[in-house]
């Protein structure tokens, strides 16, 4: 067995359509690692088939929720207060290493070399660059830390509401420590730079590697044309919103059965 893992979340059956796609990204970019998803109880069987059709473990582990409705009201997403449930990860100890991915990210490139890197490494926040985005990072599993983390949740919460405000806070020497720690943006472009900076995504986004569809408008529930088979979306984000229901069409769909296959698209 690997002692390294790919890791990502899924709390219901949509955010599963995203760790299914995502899985068959790490396999298209060539990944020799295996993949673990956590799995709440809100999980549908019927998905939980098909998370076991492509993960090499599915976990399922209780709800963590921060409850925090001031703060994530701040960020316009009441819905992340559940994301506090990611901490779970912590828990795969019987993995060395691990790079967690949320459900909403398409490896594009092969990205091994993050197994290299030390707990914790992620990439910078395009909305505030000395945080780091939480929805690519790499960790090292350990019961003490999860404990730790558990009991500084309690105590002070997050600022954010959600799991990045939490691990921010507490890996609180991210911003000014080893900048080894700090992972190109390329391995977690979020889609809001492609509004921000397009000339920059024009002049390096050939070596892009890893693709985060932050915000509501996640993939799944974008304007898909069954007939062309072609995603509806603005000009710069097209090519990889493509990309995803590409792999969702090729991959995932067809293994659907039919209380699901509505979950996704119009
Ligand atoms: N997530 C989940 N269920 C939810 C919300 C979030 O399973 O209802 C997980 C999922 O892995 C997701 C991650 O938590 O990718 C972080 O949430 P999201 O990606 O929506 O946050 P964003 O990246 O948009 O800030
Ligand atoms: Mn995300």
């Amino acid at each position: 067995m690997s002692n390294r893992s790919w890791v990502t979340l899924a709390t219901n059956d949509s955010y599963g359509l995203g760790a299914l796609v995502l899985a068959h990204s790490l396999r298209r970019a060539g990944s020799v690692y295996p993949a673990v998803v956590l799995i709440t109880p809100s999980v549908t069987e019927a998905m939980r088939e098909r998370l076991r059709a492509v993960f090499a473990e599915v976990v399922t582990v209780d709800v963590l929720d921060s409850r925090d409705a001031a703060h994530l009201a701040l960020l316009q997403r009441p819905e992340l207060g559940i994301t506090f449930t990611k901490i779970h990860c912590w828990n795969l100890t019987q993995y060395e290493k691990c790079v967690f991915l949320d459900a909403d990210i398409l490896v594009v490139q092969n990205c091994d070399e993050l197994f290299e890197r030390e707990e914790l490494s992620a990439a910078p926040d395009v909305g505030w660059p000395d945080c780091f985005n939480s929805g690519v990072f790499v960790f090292k599993p350990s019961a003490e830390t999860f404990e730790n983390l558990i009991k500084f949740a309690q105590e002070r919460g997050s600022f954010d509401g959600g799991d990045q405000g939490l691990l921010n806070s507490f890996f609180s020497d991210w911003a000014h420590g080893d900048i080894n720690k700090h992972l190109p943006f390329l391995y977690n472009v979020t889609s809001a730079a492609f509004y921000s900076y397009l000339p920059a995504l024009k002049h390096y986004g050939q070596n892009l590697k890893i693709i985060h569809f932050i915000g509501a408008a996640k993939p799944w529930l974008q304007q898909f044309n069954w007939e062309s088979r072609h995603v509806d979306a603005p000009e710069h984000l097209r090519e990889f919103l493509q990309l995803w229901w590409d792999l969702f069409v090729s991959q995932v769909h067809s293994h659907l059965d039919v209380s699901m296959s509505g979950v996704a698209g119009n």
